[in-house]
């Protein structure tokens, strides 16, 4: 077994040994914390996480599941399923105020989409480290996520976090840019 799943079967023993040592009639403190545990990894991803690890430096890189634009067709269910538990843990786990709520929309936003899946990975090798630096870090990048995610969302994001799903504000200048290229394009080849 790799590390990737090894690290709730250490935790699920330490806290039978903290169980076993309370004496009866108090309440465990471990049994107190409430965090909700870590989603497993489908099969396929933890397959690429593998690949990426007995990667040779004189071979092409493999395929990086949290680059989500270039994710192979068979990969894209499994991952976006995966992306998904790990939002309903980040707001399970993170998420006391509003603000830092993951909304349910999140597959429609491009921007939460491929932050996220940065995020997520990110979680999972930095906690492979040996030492806190990593998983220390990683909060800072959660803190710099949510930012993000709430300056992108900005006015609609209490309708999104609501259910209510509204257009992209930016879809007019998006489509005008989208025109005006196009038109330049076409202007070029009839030249
Ligand atoms: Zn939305």
């Amino acid at each position: 077994m790799t590390g990737y799943s090894g690290g709730m079967t250490a935790l699920s023993e330490a806290t039978s040994i903290q169980d076993t040592a309370t004496p009866p009639g108090r309440t465990s403190i471990v049994r107190a914390i409430d965090v909700p545990e870590w989603p497993d990894l489908p099969e396929l991803v933890l397959e690429l996480l593998q690949d990426i690890e007995s990667e040779r430096d004189d071979e092409p890189a493999g395929v990086r599941p949290w680059d989500l634009a270039h994710l192979p067709e068979e990969a894209r269910e499994p991952v976006g399923q995966w992306l998904h538990d790990v939002a309903r843990w980040l707001n399970r786990s993170y998420a006391w105020q509003a603000e830092t709520v993951i909304p349910p929309c999140w597959p429609q936003h491009p921007h939460i989409a491929l932050d996220l899946a940065v995020i997520a990975f990110g979680r999972l090798l930095s906690y492979q480290s040996a030492t806190t630096t990593h998983p220390a870090r990683w909060h800072d990048d959660l803190q710099a996520f949510y930012h993000r995610t709430s300056l992108a969302l900005g006015t609609g994001a209490s309708d999104c976090r609501a259910g209510r799903h509204e257009t992209r504000p930016a879809a007019v200048d998006i489509a005008t840019y989208e025109h005006l290229t196009e038109q330049g394009r076409a202007t070029r080849s009839t030249r």
